[in-house]
């Protein structure tokens, strides 16, 4: 077994953290700065959107460690958590190449 470091995955996760952050803050922000000029409807429709925008990334990212592939035979890989040789870490085990990817991210973080 192999163990490497996951080349692409951390990387989609802080862009995710990112685009949440920025939307929450760019969607909050133009709430609070342009929210009396705003027609009602408008700003309803920007909350919700906004709202919208955030669970759905959220959801995807809380998914994305369970979904990963192999990053060099694009197999469906085997997400653990309790990998011995990657304790306390997300991993991802790919059968075909006897890899586990090591996701970056930490147990509870
Ligand atoms: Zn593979």
């Amino acid at each position: 077994m192999y163990v490497e470091r996951h080349p692409t995955f951390l990387r989609k996760w802080v862009i995710g953290f990112v685009a949440i952050a920025a939307l929450l803050v760019g969607g909050g922000g133009t709430l609070i700065a342009w929210g009396d000029l705003l027609p009602e409807m408008g700003k309803g429709v920007l909350l919700w959107g906004l709202l919208g925008a955030v669970l759905m990334l959220s959801v995807a990212m809380s998914l994305a460690p369970y979904r990963i592939r192999c990053p060099r035979c694009g197999e469906a890989t085997q997400t653990r958590r309790d990998a011995p040789e990657l304790p306390e870490r997300f991993s991802a085990h790919c059968r075909r190449c006897q890899t586990l990817w090591d996701l970056g991210l930490g147990i509870g973080d």
